[in-house]
């Protein structure tokens, strides 16, 4: 057997060992290891001869060392092997700074839960076993709604701490062999292994975000967060860590779609619509680079004189490949694919610039509306932008009027009333868009800056019906008691025209006077209106 005949003390130290213990003993009883011997007993060494590589000692009272270990064959003399240099020491330290860092790029560094990539390889190998024992496995993807609000308008710590709070619950309402991940910003997913057959995901879930956004106290200040939530099965919906991950993230997208704060499976059907998506997606940012979208106005008039008083820009996409894509359609496409700002913009200095043009050829002052996004609020470069449109197109900052949804105001975070205040000081109006369609409480209506409220056309068209003759009445009263005006938007009969009249609502607008036209045809169309 192959035994050592010299050791220096620092070998003595590595193992712990008395110099001359080292003596006589053969390598594999040094570093108690699993090396593999030949039938002589000398050892198979675990790397080439005259390498390098890490290796792990035994100490005498059974500790183990890693070490950098280099083993030299020492030239034969006279035909006989002439034994071998070895050659080790200690790499703990460097072994702790390489899982430091392993624990750095696989870890959040705000969280400290595991990050995608850590994720995907967690996911590999719980496939692998689930595949193996037959059970199944869920992937959860958690997003907050709304929490880029919370960061704008609050600051980053404080978005910080809501990450970290959540995360902690994460962890508390998972099971130990669960795991949470944070995808960054605010994504997280949690993979739930070793369900019971047939468990009442649905139900866990709803626990999961009753438990997981309870409200949230940071600061001082008490958040309230709901999530989007998705959800995909192995092997039921994909076998693959890219496929369930598309998957989930495709049922997440879907239950923001649906509102937000809801949960949702993933199903095949929901491919087909993630790629229409996509597509209408990638179609809208080409067309706004390429100018394809136009606007159309469509005239708002004074029920008192009969005159236009003002237009209402309309944005309208015809697409050379999916033909004409109705703005319902393809104003949430920009929202989430970050083309609102662009389009925004596009739409305020178009209509501007027409809108001096238009009323010089009427020969008299018109007003704008222009429908602004909520997202589109967020920061105070849009004031800036409102600012520089209406001094380009030369016209009076009261023409304008900037139609908001009564969603931004519920949501009041507080930055939603300044950003308003800011408008109307620069002598903008203020105009609540589709007013009295999801939220019966109007006493947000006095905090606000508002001056004017545009019924929504569901009440205007069933405005023969008692309840809604009722809505409108209340509307058209409380609005004007607050010092508003109030316009009827939808406007299609003579009959709701003279209901409206009645009621004393001020201004209409609908496919009765006219539908959105081109800057081109308004003045004639303002003309044939004003005449009757
Ligand atoms: P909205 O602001 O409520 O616009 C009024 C919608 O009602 C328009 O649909 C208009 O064509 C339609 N309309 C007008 N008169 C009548 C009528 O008598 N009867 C009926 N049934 N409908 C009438 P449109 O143009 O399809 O716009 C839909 C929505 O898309 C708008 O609703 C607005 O929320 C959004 N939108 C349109 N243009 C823009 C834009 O430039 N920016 C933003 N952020 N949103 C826009
Ligand atoms: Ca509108
Ligand atoms: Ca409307």
């Amino acid at each position: 057997m192959c035994s050592s005949d010299l050791a220096n003390p620092a070998a003595a130290d590595l193992v712990g060992r008395a110099q001359d213990e080292l003596i006589g003993r053969s390598l594999v009883q040094i570093d108690g290891s699993q090396r593999q011997l030949y039938p002589d007993g000398t050892p198979v060494l675990a790397h080439a001869l005259g390498d390098e590589a890490e290796w792990t000692y035994r100490r005498r009272d059974g500790s183990a060392v890693p070490v950098h270990e280099w083993i030299v064959p020492l030239a034969p003399e006279d035909g006989a092997p002439g034994g071998f240099l070895v050659v080790a020491y200690d790499i703990t330290q460097r072994i702790e700074a390489r899982e430091r860092i392993e624990h750095i790029v696989t870890h959040d560094s705000l969280t400290n839960l595991p990050n995608r990539s850590l994720l995907v390889r967690h996911l590999d190998q719980s496939l692998e076993r689930a595949e193996r024992e037959g059970t199944e496995l869920v992937l959860v993807l958690i997003d907050l709604d709304q929490f880029k609000r919370i960061n704008d308008s609050l600051g980053h710590h404080i978005g910080d701490e809501l990450l970290i709070v959540v995360a902690e619950r994460l962890l508390a309402w998972t099971r130990a062999d669960d795991l949470v991940a944070r995808l960054g910003g605010d994504e997280f997913v949690l993979v739930l292994e070793d369900l019971v057959p047939g468990a009442d995901l649905d139900r866990r879930l709803q626990e999961l975000m009753a438990d997981v956004l309870a409200p949230v106290v940071v600061h001082g200040y008490e958040l309230a967060v709901t999530a989007s939530v998705g959800g995909t099965r192995c092997p039921a919906d994909g076998r693959d860590p890219g496929t369930l991950l598309k998957n989930v993230d495709i049922a997440m997208y879907q239950a923001k779609a649906a509102g937000r704060n809801e949960i949702r499976w993933f199903e095949p059907a929901m491919l087909e619509e993630n790629n229409d998506r996509l597509a209408l997606s990638a179609a809208l940012r080409q067309a706004l680079d390429q100018d394809e979208l136009s606007l159309v106005y469509q005239p708002q008039v004074d029920l008192l004189t009969g005159e236009v008083v003002g237009v209402e820009a309309l944005a309208r996409w015809t697409s050379p490949s999916l033909g004409p894509v109705p703005p319902d359609r393809f104003i949430p496409v920009a929202e989430d694919g970050g083309m609102i700002a662009q389009l925004g913009g596009w739409v305020l200095s178009t209509a501007c610039t027409a809108l001096a043009r238009v009323q010089e050829q009427v020969g008299r002052p018109l007003r704008l509306a222009v429908n602004v996004s909520p997202r589109q609020l967020r920061g105070r470069a849009w004031l800036d932008e409102i600012a520089e449109a209406i001094e380009v197109a030369g016209i009076q900052p009261s023409q304008l009027e900037v139609e908001i949804t009564e969603g931004l105001l519920i949501e009041d975070h507080g930055d939603v009333v300044a950003m308003l205040e800011s408008l109307r000081s620069l002598g903008v109006s203020i105009v609540v868009d589709d007013f009295g369609r999801g939220y019966s409480s109007l006493a947000y209506l006095t905090r606000f800056p508002i001056d004017k409220l545009k019924i929504d056309r569901s009440f205007v068209q069933e405005i023969s019906t008692a309840e809604n003759a009722a809505i409108v009445d209340a509307i058209i009263v409380m609005a004007h008691a607050l010092g508003m005006t109030v316009v009827a938007e939808g406007v299609e009969t003579p009959a709701q025209e003279q209901y409206l009249r009645e009621r004393g609502c001020d201004e209409v607008q609908g496919y009765l006077y006219s539908p959105g036209v081109p800057a081109g045809s308004l003045e004639m169309v303002t003309r044939a209106l004003s005449r009757q």
